[in-house]
């Protein structure tokens, strides 16, 4: 008698044995198999055939630790036009990313501990990637913030948040800085430019030109100097007070001497990132893409770019990020200061830090560390981010020899367009494991499972 539908699913999910790949993970590449069962891997060696289990020939192909994202917009609640927990969680997937910590400014903004429950709520029903979410701060907040028991958050931001009300950036405030790092017992993630600066220079240009700035003078206007002082002040701050700062989507090269290499990531008090676009795209690309390309911090100069590089290879930068950030075409096609700064970039993450590997920047096993392994170290998330018997199976297949161009019909970003348009890639994600799941293959999406909300380790 055939078994029940059910039961059949239910074993074919929940047992895979993925044969002779290779394996990216803790510095090294080994060709082994490796067995999942019940979310989680079970074993990895020269393992036999078990029965009523789903094989995927991993033959030629590269095994990641699924990818942790430490910084997206996915938008939702409040901004879902743009984007939701469902249609950016899956572009992640499909571009290997299996993780994903989103900023607090969807809206309402979130500055209570009820509308961060009520986000898990919303992801835990939507999110095909497994999510955790920061508490957003400001001056506002800041007094019911550090009466928390903040050591149980997974961290605490600024980001985004002086969208919604000017001055509220933690970087231009010194007083609440030191009031705040003084006080919160988890990760500071800060946004670090100083907006007097900005301002200043944004006063400059319209003088001149209008409503209309050429975007080229972006990277001037949002310049090296805001950057560079603003960094230079939270860290000595943070320094100075014991805080765990994180510096968000650091800019300038000028910025990653302010950064540490000499002590391992778990002993650092001030860690940083940088995000995939700051190291593809330089200001030679405004002409091209115009406000296309319109982020803040701004992408800045060929020698920026080149310096952030150097910096994440000596271990300066300690994580790759994406600041995924959906806004539709109509709102980035504006005037310079009407137009939104932030695109979608999740989908491509994985293929761009290949497509330097092709180009015998990076090696793999530095791409598995600063895409995977520390980002759960960084963030303290437990049993994920490394592939260990007995972690979570969220794991990406890879293809080193497989090229395919970005365009409309591929991208996945509710708001259906990419600053990558018209970009070839020589690899490809082939499958994406969630908790286990084989939620991506090749193309096609299983949708029955949800991701799980991020747990931390101490
Ligand atoms: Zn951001």
């Amino acid at each position: 008698m055939a078994r029940p539908e059910t039961d059949r699913q239910f074993t074919m999910t929940e047992k895979t044995l993925i044969k002779n790949i290779s394996i990216v993970n803790e510095g090294q590449i080994t060709v082994a198999d490796l067995f999942i069962e019940n979310g989680l891997i079970h074993s990895i060696g020269q393992l036999i055939d078990h029965k009523n289990v789903k094989i995927v020939d991993g033959t030629g192909k590269y095994l990641f630790p699924g990818i942790i994202d430490g910084q997206v917009h996915f938008r939702e609640p409040g901004l879902t036009h743009k984007g939701d927990l469902y249609t950016e969680s899956k572009a992640a997937i499909a571009g290997g990313v299996t993780s994903f910590i989103d900023m607090p400014n969807t809206l309402p903004n979130v500055l209570t501990i009820d509308i961060l429950n009520e986000k898990y709520q919303i992801a835990s029903k939507k999110s095909l990637a497994n999510f955790g979410f920061l508490l957003g701060v400001n001056g506002d907040n800041l007094d019911e913030i550090i009466k928390l028991e903040t050591s149980k958050l997974l961290g605490v931001s600024d980001d985004g948040l002086y969208f919604t009300k000017k001055g509220n950036l933690l970087a231009d405030n010194p007083e609440t800085m030191e009031k705040l790092f003084a006080n919160c017992k988890s990760i500071i993630a800060i946004h670090s430019e100083k907006e007097q600066i900005v301002e200043e220079n944004e006063n400059i240009y319209r003088e001149k030109y209008g409503e209309n700035v050429p975007i080229e003078f972006h990277p001037i206007i949002r310049s090296e100097k805001a950057c560079y002082e603003a960094t230079k002040r939270a860290i000595d701050i943070a320094n100075k007070l014991k805080a765990r700062l994180h510096i968000l989507h650091l800019t300038t090269e000028a910025e990653t001497h302010l950064f540490r290499n000499d002590i391992p990531l778990k002993e650092k008090n001030v860690t940083t990132e940088v995000s995939v676009h700051h190291l593809w795209f330089s200001d030679k690309d405004y002409k091209r893409l115009g406000t296309l390309i319109k982020w803040n911090p701004a992408i800045k100069t060929e020698k920026d770019k080149k310096g952030l590089l150097k910096a994440l290879l000596d271990d300066r930068i300690d994580i790759v990020t994406t600041d995924h950030a959906p806004h539709t075409l109509d709102e980035k096609q504006k005037s310079y200061f009407q137009s939104m700064s932030g695109a979608p970039i999740i989908q491509h993450s994985l293929n761009i830090m290949l497509e330097f590997f092709k180009q015998g920047l990076i090696s793999l096993e530095k791409i598995a560390e600063k895409m995977c392994h520390n980002p759960a170290i960084l963030y303290g998330i437990e049993n994920r981010g490394f592939i260990r018997e007995g972690y979570y199976a969220d794991l990406t297949i890879v293809d080193l020899n497989s090229s395919w161009t970005v365009d409309k019909n591929n991208i996945l970003s509710k708001c259906g367009w990419s600053p990558l348009e018209g970009t070839t890639f020589q690899t490809k994600v082939t499958h994406t494991f969630v908790n286990g799941n084989l939620t991506y293959d090749k193309g096609n999406f299983d949708e029955t499972k949800r991701g799980l909300s991020l747990s931390k380790s101490n």
